[in-house]
């Protein structure tokens, strides 16, 4: 690596299930250069980077809470050593936590002088934004991430109808007046030179951590569950619906019983899914490790995990046996 040419980086930020880890994998999948991927989860699990499939390029994962509130620990050193390492890779993407201040790590770029701010992305669900701006508890840590963002990815645009699609992008525009808005949708990539190269090559751009800045890892709550064990299907459905509305996310791998493949665990806003965890991630190791993030007076843990034994199969060791 010359020291002549400072790598471009790219932050890719926006709250809890808007979709940053599909686009980052869309993003991957499209090939256009080879990229280090720093993956930041708010969970003591790194569910997202578990999710990042194969790539020509490298992932490290950035586990140590919220990377914008502590900096200066574990982020500057994976970062350096990335630098100073023999990972061949032509760009950085960065995805700060759904609950992470993307600019905070921006920043970064703008100081280090091996580093080139390329430009920051907040993906937004097209279907929740306007709600999630407005909201009491969250819409602070939600307009925050827009302040300093070059453009704003609405995801699932596909989703809703010309109208709704509308709604969402005046909520967005009430926040940032003056921010470029595109729609993400399923089958096709955005043309990434849109994202690309947006900042001005200007390094002073830095303006430090300002006095009003959350503290997010005070005002969130992680929580894991882990188990051996396999859900059953329809106990998870009804222990789901069990589950403190003050739990925003729930995210990871678990077994299913009857399902011989690991599944990949989603649940944002009481929605929830199951997927087959694709060949191509490293998800699926363990039987059931879930993360979970929470608003700061979400329930005792104990609590959130009698609700979640409760989806447990009650026949575990016949649940078992050789599915693999
Ligand atoms: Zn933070």
């Amino acid at each position: 690596m010359t020291a002549a040419a400072p790598i471009p980086v790219t932050v890719i930020g926006g709250f809890l299930g808007a979709g940053k880890t599909t686009f980052l994998n869309r993003l991957l999948a499209a090939g256009t250069a080879r990229y280090a991927v720093l993956v930041n989860d708010f969970g003591e699990i790194n569910v997202d980077a578990t999710l990042i499939e194969r790539h020509d390029g490298t992932t490290l994962s950035l586990s140590n809470g919220c990377v914008c509130c502590s900096i200066g620990s574990g982020f500057l050193e994976t970062l350096g050593g990335l630098l100073d390492g023999d990972a061949r890779f032509e760009r950085i993407v960065i995805e700060a936590s759904g609950i992470g201040d993307p600019w905070r790590i921006a920043e970064i770029a703008l100081v280090e002088p091996a580093l080139r701010l390329d430009g920051v992305i907040v993906i937004a669900d097209v279907r929740r934004i306007a709600q999630l701006i407005d909201d009491r508890r969250v819409g602070d840590t939600v307009r925050n991430q827009f302040a300093k963002c070059d453009v704003v990815l609405l995801s699932k645009s596909d989703l809703v109808t010309a109208a709704e699609l509308d709604a969402a992008r005046q909520a967005v525009l009430s926040v940032r007046p003056d921010v470029r808005i595109e729609t993400l949708l399923r089958e096709t990539m955005p043309d990434l030179s849109l994202l690309a190269g947006s900042r001005t090559s200007s390094r002073f751009r830095a303006d430090g951590v300002a006095d009003d800045a959350l503290d997010h890892e005070e005002n969130f709550r992680r929580w894991a569950y882990r188990r051996d064990g396999t859900f059953d299907r329809g106990r998870l459905a009804a222990a789901i619906k069990k589950l403190p509305q003050e739990l925003l996310r729930l995210k990871g791998t678990c077994r299913i019983r009857g399902e011989a493949a690991p599944q990949i665990f989603q649940m944002v806003a009481g929605n929830w899914s199951l997927s087959p965890a694709g060949r191509d991630t490293s998800a699926g190791a363990g039987s059931i490790a879930l993360m979970g993030v929470g608003t700061h007076d979400l329930p005792p843990d104990a609590e959130l995990e009698a609700i979640l034994d409760g989806a447990l199969a009650l026949d575990d060791a016949l649940a078992h046996p050789a599915l693999i």
